[in-house]
């Protein structure tokens, strides 16, 4: 008899029926940015040793692997300055059961390294973009080179990723009125764009979030006016809504954690750089995987054992405000945004 490796496949199933079949994991909490919404301008960081090496991290995303997920994105802070990086990408590029192998970036180091990542099996790139302005990139991420990010991104898209998708967090005031020009600059390179809602993760003090908040659906008024869009039903297993404008290959996606809650379908935890599981974006449910791992190193079938018990206590959704209220303490570049 012969029985499918689909069947024998070990599944991860959550208490309300959920599969978790992606993981986004924290490479690291540095960054060469401090984005205003993402961090405070002096930021304390984690000390090395409390940080995963990147052979613990390989050997979480091969828990994983073998656990039924097949989609891994790394993320940040920002995944390509931690040192040697380039290891644990190969080793998850060359996982069998990871066929979607993703990266969100703030685009610095892609200049010199788009090629080298695409060699390594990585499939598709999410890139932070959020205005097209030199003097206002630097204002947002107070130490970006927009030059720098664009010839990353160029890069990129000359390298020919299965996908790359710009992200852009759009707050009122700020860059509300670059909306078409992004747009715009996604559709020139035929690679896709999504806007996000700012989600309140970390206490900052720049700008107060509740005068800065635009929702997705002002975002979308503002696109309508120039373009026709077109829902589709496409999903790349994130919380994007996406539309289609007739004639043109680029997509246009809308992460709305405020104004449309897309916990019914999450399909996915986060792995924080000091090994944390989190069950949910917005809640505290997590694990200590990096306990585990250190007690019994090298092995993998306690990760394994770790990772199955905690789909018990995964939650069924976030609870996010628009009115500034800070349910979670935690910054972005520790969560893995
Ligand atoms: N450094 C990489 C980058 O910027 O793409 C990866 C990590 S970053 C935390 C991932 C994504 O989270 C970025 O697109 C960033 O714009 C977004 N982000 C950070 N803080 C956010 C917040 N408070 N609300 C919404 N999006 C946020
Ligand atoms: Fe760094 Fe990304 Fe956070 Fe900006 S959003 S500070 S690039 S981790």
């Amino acid at each position: 008899m012969t029985t499918s490796i689909q069947s024998e496949q070990e599944k991860l199933v959550d208490g309300f029926g959920r599969q978790v079949t992606y993981v986004r994991m924290s490479v690291t909490d540095r960054c060469d940015f401090r984005c205003v919404y993402c961090m405070g301008e002096e930021m304390t960081f984690l000390p090395r040793e409390k940080v995963l090496t990147l052979e613990e991290m390989s050997l979480v995303a091969e828990a994983f692997a073998q656990l039924g997920v097949n989609k891994i994105r790394l993320t940040g802070g920002e995944p390509l300055v931690r040192r040697n990086v380039m290891e644990l990408i190969e080793h998850i590029g060359d996982l069998p059961q990871i066929t979607d192998f993703a990266m969100t970036s703030n685009g610095s180091q892609l200049g010199r390294m788009a090629e080298d990542l695409k060699a390594a099996g990585l499939k598709r790139l999410n890139i932070s973009l959020d205005s097209l302005d030199v003097e206002r990139f630097r204002q947002l991420t107070r130490k970006g080179d927009l030059t720098q990010v664009i010839a990353g991104i160029d890069a990129a898209v000359a390298v020919g990723f299965k996908g790359i998708k710009l992200n852009a967090v759009i707050l009122k005031g700020r860059n509300d009125d670059e909306i078409l020009d992004l747009l715009e600059f996604a559709i020139e390179r035929g690679i896709d764009i999504s806007y996000i809602e700012e989600m309140p993760l970390g206490e900052i003090s720049e700008h107060e979030r509740e005068e800065t908040y635009c929702s997705s659906d002002e975002v979308r008024e503002v696109i309508a006016q120039r373009y026709e869009l077109v829902p589709t039903t496409e999903k790349t297993d994130g919380p994007s809504r996406y539309f289609r404008i007739p004639g043109l290959k680029t997509k246009v996606g809308f992460i709305s954690p405020h104004s449309h809650n897309f916990c019914g379908t999450c399909n996915r935890v986060r792995v924080t750089a000091e090994g944390r599981l989190l069950l949910c974006l917005g809640n505290e449910h997590s694990v200590d995987l990096r306990a585990i791992i250190r007690a019994n190193p090298g092995e993998i079938e306690p990760v394994k054992q770790a990772i199955r018990e905690s789909m018990s206590i995964k939650p069924e959704r976030h609870h996010f405000t628009t009115d500034g209220d800070v349910q979670v303490v935690r910054f972005m570049n520790m969560t893995g945004g």
